[in-house]
């Protein structure tokens, strides 16, 4: 039993019809009816009507939720007067394949392949040709991708390979789908002797394919270098791409930003404040050679540029900035004696006056301790009721020690 019966009285079947007669009952009808063959007066409204009640019916979800519970069901669901932007004849022309001109109604494409080629910053910068070897699926030659000799399309399944059962079960009718026994489900027929012997009547054979992938001077992470139809290929089906996705390992020296490098300085604190030359590789190969000029202070974390030094600008022939922050080792304690530290004095600006005014209140208990990570970690905090947290006790002293040990 079904709901109602108005959508199969507008195509003139039975509520147990096929799918295979719905589309014959459709095709009958829409022919009939199309307003370009039929200027009678409600018949493009008819046309409407019985488009509107096959997209319904020959959707497996939407019919299922018809019969059970009728027009009510499919409203605000995709369903009746709602056609998905689409009018009548987008759904006429689709079904017979001629007219409209939408570009969904050529064969359908393929999927992409999708690959990552992996690159260290020095093969970004000089550019590199990486091989890469696909596995693909490609139509079979030797038969053209029809399967054999004198291939006739399964009229059971119209080629698809599969079929609807239409059942009836106590009061509910029930589809399915099922693989077709005509052709099983290869949605084609032919003689054994007629199979072709390289592809077995499968159209399509595995092939190995290198593909050479040019990646650059520049590059950068994220970009992708796109081989138009060279995925798998099917019959009746564009050959999808393969996308190949640059990706960029991280680089021990430098950093990257856009076009822009970055190197980190270690220099001596003689360096810094009297001058002297440094030097690191470049990830062209060449050492590059800094000389810092006497009397010109580095300090520490300041940034120099090294204009033009960045990585390549891809196509441009141009190339970004470098950019050198410099950290300053200073010197281990005690390395020079009372009388030389009297001499730096002699040397270095004069210490800036104390910053506490006349008259303040003191505390001159005040004692600078080495900074020990255990002992004094951010979580030690003192509870409001006086005690100390529960995983305080890590923080005491005896316990620092043996942490140490
Ligand atoms: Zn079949
Ligand atoms: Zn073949």
């Amino acid at each position: 039993m079904v709901a109602e019966t108005k959508l199969y009285d507008t195509l003139g079947v039975s509520p147990d019809a096929t799918p295979a007669q719905l589309k014959k009952a459709y095709r009958k009808m829409a022919l009939k009816y199309h307003p370009d063959k039929n200027h009678e007066p409600g018949a493009a409204e008819k046309f409407k009507d019985i488009t509107s009640a096959y997209q319904v019916l020959s959707d497996d979800r939407k019919r299922e939720i018809y019969d059970q519970v009728g027009e009510e069901g499919l409203k605000g669901n995709g369903g009746m007067g709602d056609m998905g932007g689409m009018d009548g004849s987008d759904i006429f022309s689709q079904f017979f394949g001629f007219g409209g001109g939408r570009q969904s109604q050529g064969p359908k494409k393929g999927k992409d392949i999708r690959h990552t080629v992996s690159c260290t910053l020095e093969q970004l910068y000089k550019g590199r040709t990486a091989k890469l070897a696909l596995n693909k699926t490609v139509i079979c030659k030797a038969c053209n991708g029809k399967g054999g000799k004198n291939v006739k399309k399964c009229a059971t399944c119209n080629g698809t390979g599969m079929e609807f059962v239409t059942r009836q079960m106590g009061p509910m009718i029930q589809r399915f789908q099922t693989t077709c026994d005509v052709c099983h489900g290869e949605g084609d027929i032919m003689n054994e002797k007629d199979r072709c012997g390289k592809c077995h009547g499968k159209k399509v054979i595995e092939e190995r394919k290198i593909l050479e992938v040019h990646i650059n001077p520049g590059m950068k992470a994220g970009e992708k270098i796109v081989f138009h139809g060279e995925s798998d290929q099917y019959p009746d089906t564009i050959a999808g791409d393969v996308i190949i996705v640059v990706d960029e390992k991280p680089d021990k020296t430098f950093t990257r930003k856009g076009d822009d490098l970055y190197y980190e300085a270690k220099i001596d604190l003689l360096t810094a404040l009297a001058g002297g030359q440094i030097g690191f590789k470049h990830l062209n190969g060449d050492f590059l050679k800094l000389e810092l000029v006497p009397g010109e202070v580095i300090a520490p974390e300041s940034v120099r540029v090294l204009e033009g030094k960045g990585m390549p600008i891809e196509k441009m022939g141009d190339y970004g900035n470098l950019f050198v922050k410099f950290t300053v080792k200073f010197p281990p304690n005690h390395f020079a004696s009372e009388q030389q530290l009297k001499n730096l004095e002699k040397i270095l600006p004069a210490r800036p006056k104390l910053q506490i005014p006349k008259g303040a209140e003191v505390d001159d208990s005040c004692q600078l301790v080495d900074y020990d990570p255990v002992k004094h970690s951010g979580r030690k905090s003192r509870a409001g009721n006086g005690y100390y947290e529960e995983d305080d006790e890590a923080g005491g002293q005896p316990n620092v020690q043996c942490s140490q040990q």
